[in-house]
């Protein structure tokens, strides 16, 4: 299939690794990823591509698990590492970058995804770690490529220098979409509210490892967990606990009701459902009544309806709670997932040009079994009349993703690359797709 796209394999197997190791070494964490944005811009501005930024391709509205203290922080960082100003201003405290390459010519919009943030993990320090023996770890003290991210906005890279070269052999137009903070699902949501992919035809998005051994590409993974994040803020009035105790509001005690009621929702009988509260911090000293406290939780569910179901219950319970008390309470979203269903006909395509991409076991379904934020832009291409698809790239992994040990098998970015161009060039190329499938595929030299 890539027979009329040129491109030499060993040069772009080695740009791969070269970026790859870069975004290794200067990690960033969700919406703090300046430096690794501006990088790529940079190279997408060389290639050709018209790059958008900030408003054009987030609903700042809906941007959820953001700490403007550690983003302005991460910004002051990422020019100390060599980000380029300009692009900080372009992204106006919004990081991430939409690029699309318009080819003049009738045909599909087609649009791939590479999330880029890094995860608030520890790096191993121990000297078998290859990225450590290398020379290519992280600059950041806890902070790491823990899972694979570095390979997704490489193999992103990839696939956008084969498209530039080949521009005259392409149709349609393809948008490049490098996503900010997926880690806790906190940006799909307002990508997708800004309308940036209402005109898209196909869309693709690929996650390297998740149990997935090298050489096998999984098409169809199952069991997208729906999850919503979630911080709840109790405010009371602080009071001397000996002299006029009547006289506070008891932000504390309104936590812990809510914290009980909250572990004893009924389970719902269609199917499973989570939930947990992870932290409470309140209070300010042994003889005050407490004026303030913060609940960091989350619920899931096996779909959507599940999860509503218990996102209800929680927000039925906080004011409840805080109306026991006489205190308020205000809920703050923190992240949100919602399910993914891959369409057929995608499906099909990447079972068919699987082989010939690099892949040796091409499989139909695997259980996924965790979030991912891409489900937002699966449904919001969906919702518009278009296909969606989110499929598994393996990579033999040293430890499992969010571990400081974790490190990917990087000759597999290679075949992810293939794979995706493919695909893109299959949507655009019918009637060559028809007359190449008893043809030798491959032509890169
Ligand atoms: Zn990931």
């Amino acid at each position: 299939m890539l027979s009329n796209l040129h491109f030499d394999e060993q040069t772009l197997s080695q740009r791969l690794m070269n970026h790859r190791r870069e975004f290794h070494r200067y990690p960033e964490a969700a919406w703090r990823e300046f430096f690794t944005t501006s990088r790529i811009a940079s190279h997408l501005e060389n290639l050709g591509y018209s790059l958008h930024f900030s408003d054009e391709i987030i609903l700042r509205s809906s941007i959820m698990g953001r700490d403007e203290v550690l983003v302005a922080q991460a910004q002051e960082r990422a020019i100390s590492w060599g980000a380029d100003i300009t692009y900080l201003a372009h992204m106006d405290g919004i990081t991430g970058v939409g690029a699309v390459l318009d080819t003049g010519r009738p045909g599909p919009v087609i649009a791939l995804r590479f999330d880029i943030d890094a995860v608030e993990v520890m790096e191993s320090e121990e000297d078998a770690h290859r990225p450590r023996f290398l020379g290519f770890a992280s600059l950041a003290p806890g902070v790491a490529h823990a899972c694979g991210h570095d390979a997704h906005a490489s193999i992103g890279l990839g696939i956008a220098e084969v498209l530039a070269q080949n521009k005259d052999q392409l149709n349609g137009k393809i948008k490049l979409l490098f996503q900010p903070a997926e880690e806790g699902c906190r940006a799909g949501k307002a990508i997708a509210e800004s309308g940036w992919l209402d005109d898209v035809d196909y869309f693709f998005a690929a996650h390297i490892g998740m149990n997935v051994p090298s050489g096998t590409l999984v098409c169809d993974p199952q069991h997208f967990l729906c999850s919503s994040k979630f911080d709840l803020h109790f405010t009371g009035k602080p009071a001397h606990a000996g002299i006029e105790p009547n006289a506070g509001q008891n932000a504390l005690a309104a936590a812990c009701t809510a914290v009980s009621q909250m572990l004893a929702i009924p389970r719902h009988r269609d199917g499973m459902t989570r939930i947990n509260i992870g932290q409470m911090h309140a209070g300010d000293g042994r003889n005050v009544i407490p004026a303030s406290a913060v609940l960091l939780g989350e619920t899931r569910g096996e779909n959507r309806a599940l999860n509503s179901y218990m996102f209800q219950q929680v927000e039925n319970i906080a004011e409840a709670a805080a109306m026991m008390h006489g205190v308020k309470v205000k809920l703050c979203a923190q992240g949100e997932a919602i399910g993914l269903e891959n369409d057929l006909e995608l499906v099909e395509l990447l079972e068919s040009v699987g082989p010939e991409s690099g892949f040796t076991d091409v499989l139909r379904e695997k259980d996924f079994g965790a979030s991912e934020d891409a489900g937002y832009l699966v449904d919001r291409v969906q919702s518009r009349g278009g296909k969606a698809i989110y499929c598994l790239v393996g990579s033999d992994l040293t430890a499992g993703h969010h571990n400081g040990d974790f490190d990917i098998d990087e000759s597999r970015m290679l075949p992810a690359v293939k794979l995706l161009l493919n695909a893109v060039n299959a949507l655009q190329q019918p009637l060559l797709r028809a007359e190449s499938a008893s043809e030798p595929s491959i032509t890169s030299n």
